[in-house]
């Protein structure tokens, strides 16, 4: 919805849904399908319309337009009808038809029991809106038509309908809305008031506070795309969402979307929020939760048959989302209990009651996933959103997990037996799949290429080996047959299961396997790699053995810049974008001149932040065994000094081998040691952070990884945190998919290494030397101690306020240290 003071401005499909849509939340048959499914299939339906219809020509994708006046409201209608049959003479005024169609996931067409009566309602609106456009014509043919995605065959009604019947239906629709809608101008009046009379909600204004409030605002206006470097201490946040806030009444944008990609950095977007409030703001936001925490009962799955918040979700909704409204700032738990009160699904309520607020805080699948982004926003998108991605540098890695897709060979074994008995189609795809689990894992224990046998498309010469795994860019069109032909007929059964049967764990499948398909059919291409693994335990009391296929994304910079440009402004920031180069390409790649840079610096004196650099001992894997009794000498120095201090390591064992000589050497009188722990329970991190609030006699010397839980997001303001020692240069670990990045980006950039390993290393390095400094009067040190840090290409990474000193000797180390 797009505001002015007293005009709205709504889509065709948001309208009729808000008029029209009743009943049951959703059943299986019209929900599978994604964004670029359904554009597919739109395609292949189109080319059927015309050969059905050749005496007509059909045109897809037109773009309809009317302002509807009521009262003193004025209603803004748009949107695309899905087809029109234009008659080849213009003067056969029966022969124009619009065409409205839906996909389902049935077999079978029985026009009666997949017919709803929004769906028609559609139809209709796009027929009053074509006729506005043509005045010669005065009455049109109105279709409803519904393919299977499956068979592609379809079934329809065509009514006509005449200028006046249509005109009274649309207006109709129009004034139901607005009548329901009025409140919204309310809101939007006093909304926008609120904003003009803004001020900044902090009485002085930070350095590089000022130009990133200015540079957000000029994205916002001009549809930009700006990429931000603001250190700790620019207040980043509010210095985003201020500008957002403040462009709302120009209209440049419908809604703001604060996306961050941990939960904790969503409480920050909210508290700048509520510091604006209490500054005399007024407007509506939510933070949405992830489907799973908010469901009541995880157990079953989203059908009306078993879900009572689903079933008749439509007949309660409106009551839900009024008294849903009453509150501005809404989150997951005000959601659930309001969900609760009127039966109503949670997560679904709380999508729908997103839509008539203006800030949304969430993930960054959100926006991103191909599958898991919404589609009302994202996909559909009638008008321009504000995009705000907080920390951004995680962006990288989350971008390539979102865009691939993975398929477990014990999820099918075990899927074997839960759909036993079901169909045997499906049973047979099943077997074929497992089968073709299996070939590849003796083919690829003999250490032979493995996938040229199962896969003939696959050169022997394309395929990647080393050990347990296998990788190729060559699609996987065998698998994909199986796959495909397995979903094809199980599609049609995922609506009415056998009540014996596990639904939960079959749609569970279905849709992981539909995933895979996706990513195949609609993103596969020359930055994607299809890889075979091997899962080996290596204790017992791991998970088993598996064997694991993936289409793995390698750089999903071309997705993000399709779902942003040319249609959202966005801002991409973080405190560590260095090199911004590095980010772009990630990012949106670097076909595109509409994107702005901005590096701001530390708005902290420079002189408080000492930062060391050693470079004469290496940290290289083979070294290791050398060098960690001299790196646990440096670190035994922190055991004489009073102060809190983080250790950071580039990976667990690593760590673990300096940190028993550091203990073995330490008596508990003399420090507290404490240490990161894999899969650290919520308690333990709890615990571990807790150390540094505890402040006795002795000093703290925490250990930790470089890019874990304490790598980054942690604010330990004071004497909570007195320095850090950052021991290697966070070079990802060596790994086959790591290998494949180096020769992507080698291929793509002629620079792979600095792509698969540096920029990902450096990014940990200043996240954990980031740790340090954390208000105006904090005072600190970072030392930095690898071989690698005395070469240009790490030194010109260097951020600039960093005034640091380079240290020839164990002694200049104790020195430095002694010194802080
Ligand atoms: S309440 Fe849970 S199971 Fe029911 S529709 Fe919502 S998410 Fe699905």
């Amino acid at each position: 919805m797009n505001k002015d003071n007293n005009s709205l401005h709504v889509a065709v499909r948001a309208l009729v849904e808000f008029i029209y849509q009743s009943g049951d939340l959703t059943s299986a048959i019209f929900s599978n399908l994604s964004g670029a499914e359904g554009t597919r299939l739109h395609q292949k339906v189109i080319s059927l319309l015309e050969k059905e219809y050749p005496d007509n020509i059909v045109q897809s994708e037109l773009q309809h337009h009317t302002i509807v006046e009521f009262e003193e409201f004025s209603l803004s209608v748009s949107g695309r009808s899905d087809a029109i049959l234009f008659p080849r003479t213009p003067e056969d005024e029966d022969a124009y038809t619009i065409v409205e169609i839906k996909t389902h996931n049935r077999l079978y067409d029985k026009y009666e029991e997949l017919y709803h009566e929004v769906h028609m309602a559609q139809a209709k609106a796009y027929a009053h809106l074509f006729l506005l456009e043509n005045e010669a014509l005065n009455q049109i043919r109105v279709q409803l038509r519904y393919y299977s995605a499956n068979t592609l065959k379809s079934c329809h009604e065509t009514i006509v309908l005449s200028r006046v019947e249509l005109e009274s239906f649309f207006n109709t629709t129009c004034k139901l809305y607005l009548e329901t809608v009025k409140r919204r101008f309310d809101y939007i009046h006093a909304r926008n008031r609120s904003i003009r009379g803004l001020e900044f909600p902090h009485l002085d204004m930070r350095d590089g506070q000022k130009q990133f409030m200015s540079e957000t605002l000029s994205a916002a206006k001009q549809k930009n795309i700006l990429l931000v470097q603001a250190p700790t201490g620019i207040g980043k946040t509010i210095g985003v969402l201020y500008p957002a806030v403040k462009s709302l009444p120009h209209q440049w944008f419908d809604k703001v979307l604060y996306l961050t990609a941990k939960i904790s950095t969503r409480a920050s977007a909210s508290k700048a929020l509520n510091q604006m409030r209490e500054s005399g703001l007024f407007i509506r936001s939510i933070v949405l939760s992830a489907k799973e925490s908010m469901c009541p009962c995880p157990d079953i799955y989203c059908e009306p048959s078993k879900c009572k918040y689903a079933l008749g979700y439509y007949d309660r909704q409106k009551e839900a989302l009024a008294e849903l409204l009453l509150t501005d700032a809404l989150d997951a738990g005000i959601v659930k209990v309001v969900a609760d009160k009127h039966v109503v699904c949670p997560h679904e309520l709380s999508l729908d009651a997103s839509e008539s607020t203006d800030i949304i805080i969430g993930d960054y699948s959100h926006a991103f996933h191909p599958r898991i982004r919404l589609d009302r926003y994202m996909t559909e998108a009638e008008f321009p959103h504000f995009i705000l991605v907080d920390e951004a540098h995680n962006l990288v890695d989350r971008s390539r997990e979102m865009y691939s897709a993975s398929l477990s060979r014990n999820h099918f074994i075990a899927f074997k037996f839960i759909v036993s008995g079901l169909n045997p189609r499906v049973e047979g795809h099943v077997s074929d799949i497992i089968e073709y689990f299996s070939c590849l894992e003796a083919h690829l224990i003999d250490n032979d290429p493995a996938f040229p046998y199962i896969e003939p498309a696959v050169d022997n010469k394309n395929v990647m080996i080393t050990d347990n795994f296998r990788a190729t860019t060559t699609p996987p069109k065998i698998l994909y047959a199986s796959l495909w032909r397995m979903c094809f007929h199980l599609a049609p059964l995922l609506d009415r299961l056998p009540e014996t049967y596990d639904a939960k764990a079959i749609r569970n499948l279905f849709f992981e396997a539909r995933f895979f398909l996706t990513i195949l059919e609609y993103h596969y291409d020359s930055s994607y790699i299809y890889t075979a693994k091997r899962l080996i335990s290596a204790k017992k009391d791991d998970a088993p053995d598996d064997f694991i296929l993936t289409l793995a994304c390698l750089d999903a910079s071309s997705k993000i810049a399709k779902t942003i440009l040319d249609r959202h402004s966005a801002v991409f920031f973080s405190a560590t974008l260095s090199p911004m180069q590095y980010y772009r390409f990630m990012f949106v790649g670097n076909d595109h001149d509409y994107t702005n840079e901005l590096i701001l610096h530390s708005p902290f004196p420079a002189e408080n932040f000492a930062v060391g650099v050693y470079t004469k001992l290496s940290t290289a894997f083979k070294e290791r065994e050398w060098t960690k009794s001299a790196i646990a000498d440096i670190i035994e120095a922190l055991s004489h000094k009073n102060g809190h201090y983080l250790v950071f390591f580039p990976s667990f064992r690593y760590m673990d081998m300096v940190h028993r000589i550091v203990e073995s050497r330490t008596r508990p009188s003399e420090a507290r040691i404490i240490v990161q722990t894999p899969e650290m329970s919520a308690d333990g991190k709890a615990s571990f952070m807790g150390e540094f609030e505890r402040f006795d006699d002795r000093p703290l010397i925490a250990f930790a990884i470089m890019g874990g839980h304490f790598g980054e997001g942690i604010d330990l303001i004071g004497d909570r945190l007195n320095g850090v020692i950052i021991v290697g240069a966070g070079l990802p670990q060596i790994s086959p998919e790591r290998q494949i990045l180096l020769q992507y980006f080698q291929e793509k950039f002629s620079d792979g290494f600095a792509f698969a390993y540096r920029f990902p290393g450096w990014e940990k390095v200043l996240q954990a030397s980031g740790r340090v400094i954390r208000d105006e009067s904090d005072v600190g040190f970072a030392l930095l101690i690898d071989h690698r840090y005395d070469k240009n290409e790490y030194r010109s990474l260097f951020p600039e306020h960093w005034q640091f000193q380079t240290l020839d000797s164990t002694q200049d180390v104790l020195d430095f240290i002694e010194k802080q």
